[in-house]
């Protein structure tokens, strides 16, 4: 039997109906963009050029390669780390140990595939393989996410994330019930954020991911798939569209992804920093609140300006990347677009359960700093 938990958390997502629509949902809009980026019209909207049959999607050595890259940073994720990082407190007191060796797996892996293409690996070939490729990684977050649900089943109470443990299959295989997933000190949510689709973000052990939300089909399919996938539209499509480019606008979009990477950067280490040690000297001088849970609020410095300062800057580069595709088309803008009905979304997710946890407290310093993720806008 499924172990159970103290009281339910509010559904989310529209519930299971809702989580049951974007099982398909997310899939089909990957494989949607996938295809509009390699067509003639390159159109968001509208029905795609054509359907692929399964011959287009199924290449074993689509499978092989795949399997490779797993494999490989897997093998990079358990090298000696020369930093482990602590975890925020789980509900039974105690902290989860990380490695933190992403930058040298990113550097090893630029060195192997450097000496594979000196050897002769055709990466070239690589885009003609992206439609299976997504495919096998479609496939894998499914598989591996029932391998998830089914692992939760006989996780400790303890080791249930706060959602997705509401009894409806369908609902908690795609929210996902257990926390921190493991084998050993093998910890499949931490691997899967900053491994196969992302590798060097490292202030993520203080982010919703890791610390609230649970291990399934969302972050699974969202790791391994779609960021990988979706978050190179842009790239896609300047493959199929070239657009011109001058130095002057290079520039203007350089200076813009600098100031959303000065906001992203400075305000994700500054909330890391403080939550990891408040009497760090960098954040000490800190304006806070303190709530009735023993925790403060940053109420100055970043997180004083607006609520969710780290969005801004997120949706900042995110202009960035799109705006060397031009204006022509909308479909390199889709990533702008989404994220920021992503980003809106989850600040409401994280101001419900904010509020949940520090009550008063959190209502003052909503009172303080007015403004969610834009100032004087929103
Ligand atoms: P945050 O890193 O913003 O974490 C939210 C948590 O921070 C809150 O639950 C609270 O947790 C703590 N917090 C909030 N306000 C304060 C404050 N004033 N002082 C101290 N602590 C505070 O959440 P996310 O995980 O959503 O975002 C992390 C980063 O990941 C962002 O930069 C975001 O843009 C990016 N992101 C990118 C995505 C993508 O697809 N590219 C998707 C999602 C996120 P507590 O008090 O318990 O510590």
């Amino acid at each position: 039997m499924a172990p159970t938990q103290g009281p339910r958390a509010p559904l989310e997502f529209g519930g299971p109906l809702g989580a049951a629509a974007l099982l398909l949902l997310l899939p089909a809009t990957m494989f949607h963009l996938l295809l509009a980026a390699r067509s003639g019209p390159a159109r968001l909207l509208g029905p795609p050029a054509y359907l692929p049959g399964l011959e287009a999607l199924w290449s074993p050595r689509a499978l092989l390669l795949w399997l490779a890259w797993l494999g490989l940073q897997a093998a990079l994720y358990l090298l000696p780390a020369r930093k482990v990082a602590e975890g925020q407190e789980l509900k039974d007191e105690s902290r989860l140990r990380y490695p933190i060796n992403g930058f040298q797996a990113l550097v090893l892996t630029a060195l192997l595939v450097g000496l594979g293409m000196s050897a002769g690996l055709p990466l070239g070939a690589l885009p003609e393989m992206l439609l299976p490729l997504a495919f096998v990684a479609t496939l894998t977050a499914f598989i591996f996410s029932l391998f998830l649900y089914m692992k939760a089943q006989v996780a400790p109470v303890s080791a249930l994330a706060p959602g997705g443990n509401s009894g409806n299959p369908i609902y908690d295989f795609f929210l996902g019930r257990e926390l921190n997933p493991r084998i050993c000190f093998f910890d499949f949510k931490y691997f899967c954020e900053l491994r196969p689709g992302l590798i060097g973000w490292e202030a993520i052990l203080t982010t919703m991911d890791i610390t609230h939300d649970g291990f399934g089909f969302m972050l699974a399919f969202g790791d391994i798939a779609w960021v990988p996938f979706t978050y190179s539209l842009q790239a896609q499509f300047l493959l199929h569209h070239p657009q011109p480019l001058g130095l002057p606008m290079a520039s203007v979009i350089c200076l813009i992804n600098a100031i959303g990477y000065y906001i992203f950067r400075g305000a994700n280490s500054q909330k890391n920093t403080f939550r990891k040690n408040p009497s760090d000297p960098r954040v000490a001088g800190l304006e806070t609140i303190s709530t009735a849970t023993g925790r403060k609020l940053l109420v100055s410095g970043w997180w004083g300006m607006v609520r969710h300062p780290n969005y801004l800057g997120d949706l900042i580069m995110a202009l960035a990347w799109s705006l060397p595709c031009g204006v022509s088309h909308l479909l390199p803008y889709f990533y702008l677009l989404y994220f920021t009905a992503l980003l809106v979304h989850r600040e409401a997710r994280d101001e419900r359960q904010c509020l949940q946890k520090y009550g008063l407290a959190w209502q003052e310093y909503c009172r303080r700093v007015p403004y969610r993720i834009m100032p004087y806008i929103y």
